[in-house]
């Protein structure tokens, strides 16, 4: 709704015009139309002097309505340039006056504005890019006019929103108001009528020529660096640098083309998907009574996962208890603490009086009663069922009942650790992905008997840590591990069959992987997987192919960058995998041993393999129930394994390709190496059907 009210300020009338669209004031097209009458009949209305155009409660406006983006246009109602084409020509003044959060096309409105007032609260930022799209309201155009072209590279490609004060440094905003927005937002309209003030003219605006190309050329690399095989960012950059080879008029033209190719290509859909996945993801369960407060959160074992967990705590403000078994142990993880967040200060994350805060609420202990007190224990010891037992039945009897207890687990059974407690409705799975301190993804996993409220705080909490939470359900691996098996499992055996380490991972790189399979074992240890396969041999189907290139790698004492070897080798002190002819002349004798004739295998091969079979895993995952929606796995998969976000996570790829085409190929794998490739039912049924995993 957009309401119009008429003050008289200063001896002058104002009119008032108010965006009242909750929950954001998104600029919908019903809006937009509202919005285009009400602007035009206070410019026609000549009692009225001037415009203030404002928003209610936090927003100013949140922007376009993105779920209007690919839906076919009625031609009726005017887009957003129309309407700001109105206030840029208006006689008399208009002045925006930002009572909050302003984003996106709620920006540029006031870009079109004739000056812009800010109350302190406000947050102001085009975060199109992050949607695989541009700024297409006159972004990318007027911004660079206004706060010059670095600023405008800044605040358009990093997406980042702008605080009040920042806004004001920058030429963003003319003006924060000390006391009422709406008064001084009237004053300053009134000022200019009065001509005491100038009323900017963004369109005519003399252009910065004396910009060099090396601005654009560093944000290109930068962009290419934070945004790995996106096209917006780039395109961004491009309309910026539009902007001052041509008039306003031809650059918004320019914009609008380049905009329409963006919103109907794939990444800026595949983005869209994963933006409301999150939000779908993160959605806590209804519950019966009143939620668990996490006031205070007790940490098992100060190893590379406890110590990250015990300082993502610490940067939410939450107090630590961090036990470990021994204080040569507590000291080792303390000082691992303390190593990292100088890290953090030296690449200017934290300062060195916010790290001392966060160390002072880390408590440490060697005596499982100082964890009495705890509201949350999260248990990050070796992943072995007997040490997990032993600590759950210790921490059953020191804590208080109410006490939350969950395990870190990467693999293991929840229900099994919470068999030996007497609160088995209070036990879950954490599963937290490493580095713990950086890494979003939160699997928190529900056991057979966790009950509501409890998935309800722990959801809660991981909001206040600032990770993604994605609720899953008990078996080997969860969603994230028990996929990765199938993929890691098929890059095993394209090595065999005779692909090279670096073959492998530079194909799944230029398919947008953050890094390869064999490159990530590398990092994240060799030995973990080693034990997983071990304890899983027994129970391994002897007619299922087994690749033994990882095993006969770890005999050999190479766990990957930790040991300086591992499918690569590693020169002392970096991190950079160097082909190792050893490990050639290995996975070769491993072929030959099961009979294998090594052959030419394509990178396009390569992908298939690895790729359908996180597709193929995940259909059963969701059949299994073990995830709620197939769009929970590409969040996963994007937020906690470097799948490219503009693929949109494994699902949405699939559903990109189409499920039939992958059902041949995946059938057509069945029938060349075997029982893994077996295709899901739930695939098979979709892909006959012509629906898609989107649609369930
Ligand atoms: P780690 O070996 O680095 O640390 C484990 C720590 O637990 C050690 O410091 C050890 O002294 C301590 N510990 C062992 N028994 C204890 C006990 N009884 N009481 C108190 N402390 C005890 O291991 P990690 O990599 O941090 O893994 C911990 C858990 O997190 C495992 O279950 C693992 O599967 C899981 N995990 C690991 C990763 C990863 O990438 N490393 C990722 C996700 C989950």
């Amino acid at each position: 709704m957009i309401t119009t009210e008429i003050r008289h300020f200063q001896g002058a009338a104002v009119a008032l015009i108010r965006i009242d669209n909750p929950p954001v004031n998104s600029l919908g097209s019903q809006l937009r139309v509202q919005l285009g009458e009400a602007l035009t009949s206070a410019i026609a209305n000549s009692m009225v002097q001037a415009i203030v155009l404002t928003g209610t409660g936090r927003f100013f406006s949140g922007g376009a309505d993105i779920r209007e983006f690919n839906t076919p246009k009625t031609g009726v109602q005017p887009v957003l340039r129309e309407i700001i084409s109105i206030i840029e020509n208006a006689a008399k003044p208009v002045v925006a006056a930002i009572n909050g959060i302003a984003l996106g096309g709620g920006l540029e409105l006031t870009l079109g504005c004739h000056a812009r007032v800010v109350s302190q609260e406000a947050k102001l930022g085009l975060p199109e890019v992050k949607l695989g799209v541009l700024p297409g309201a006159g972004g990318t155009q007027r911004l660079p006019r206004l706060v010059g072209v670095p600023a405008a590279l800044d605040i358009i490609v990093g997406g980042e929103p702008l605080t009040a004060d920042q806004a004001l440094a920058c030429s963003l905003v003319d003006q924060v108001a000390a006391g009422s927005l709406l008064d001084e937002a009237c004053a300053y309209a009134v000022s200019i009528i009065q001509g005491a003030r100038a009323r900017s003219h963004i369109d005519q605006a003399p252009l910065d020529e004396s910009v060099d190309e090396a601005v654009f050329e560093n944000a290109r690399k930068k962009a290419k660096r934070k945004y790995r095989g996106c096209t917006a960012p780039l395109t961004c950059i491009e309309c910026v640098a539009k902007s001052l080879s041509t008039d306003l008029s031809s650059g918004l033209a320019y914009e609008a083309e380049q905009f329409a190719l963006l919103v109907n290509g794939e990444q800026s859909k595949a983005l869209r998907h994963i933006f409301f996945a999150e939000r779908k993801a993160g959605k806590r369960p209804a519950m019966n009574g009143a939620s668990f407060a996490i006031r205070k959160v007790g940490v098992v074992g100060a190893g590379t996962m406890g110590g990250g967990i015990a300082m993502s705590l610490a940067n939410a403000g939450i107090p630590v208890v961090l036990l470990e078994q021994s204080d040569a142990a507590l000291k080792k993880g303390w000082e691992t603490i303390q190593h990292n967040y100088a890290g953090n200060v030296k690449r200017g994350r934290f300062t060195e009086s916010q790290v001392q805060q966060r160390l002072l609420l880390i408590q440490r202990t060697t005596r499982y009663e100082d964890l009495s007190d705890s509201d949350l224990i999260i248990e990050a010891a070796f992943e072995d069922m007997a040490v997990k037992k032993e600590i759950f039945t210790r921490l059953d009897s020191v804590c208080n009942m109410d006490t939350i207890l969950a395990s870190n687990t990467s693999r293991l059974d929840i229900d099994e650790i919470a068999a030996v407690t007497s609160r088995k409705e209070k036990i879950l799975g954490m599963h937290f992905f490493s580095p713990a301190n950086v890494m979003k993804l939160l699997e928190v996993v529900k056991g057979a008997h966790t009950s509501d409220q409890v998935i309800n705080a722990v959801f809660k909490l991981a909001v206040k840590m600032d990770k993604t939470p994605v609720l899953v359900g008990v078996c080997d691996g969860f969603v994230g591990n028990r996929m990765i098996s199938h993929y890691t499992r098929e890059a095993y055996f394209l090595l065999e069959e005779g692909a090279s380490p670096a073959q492998i991972d530079g194909a799944l790189r230029s398919f947008g992987m953050a890094m390869g399979p064999l490159e990530m074992q590398d990092m994240a240890g060799l030995d973990i997987s080693w034990a997983a396969r071990k304890r899983q041999a027994a129970s391994r189907p002897p007619h299922l192919r087994y690749s033994c290139v990882a095993d006969r790698i770890c005999e050999m004492g190479r766990f990957g960058q930790k040991t300086g070897s591992g499918f690569y080798r590693y020169a002392s002190g970096s991190r950079t995998p160097l082909p190792d002819p050893e490990i050639d002349v290995l996975i070769a004798r491993c072929a030959q041993l099961a009979g294998i004739t090594r052959r030419e295998i394509s990178d396009q091969e390569i992908i298939a393999r690895t790729i359908y079979a996180l597709v193929n895993e995940g259909a059963k995952i969701v059949q299994d129930k073990i995830a709620q929606r197939p769009s929970d796995i590409d969040v996963v998969y994007v937020a906690g394994y470097g799948f490219p976000m503009f693929r949109g996570g494994p699902m949405f790829y699939a559903d990109s390709v189409g499920l039939s085409a992958v059902l041949e190929t995946v059938k057509d794998f069945h029938e060349r190496f075997g029982d893994y490739w077996s295709p899901a039912p739930l695939l098979t049924q979709l892909a006959q059907n012509g629906g898609k995993f989107s649609d369930l």
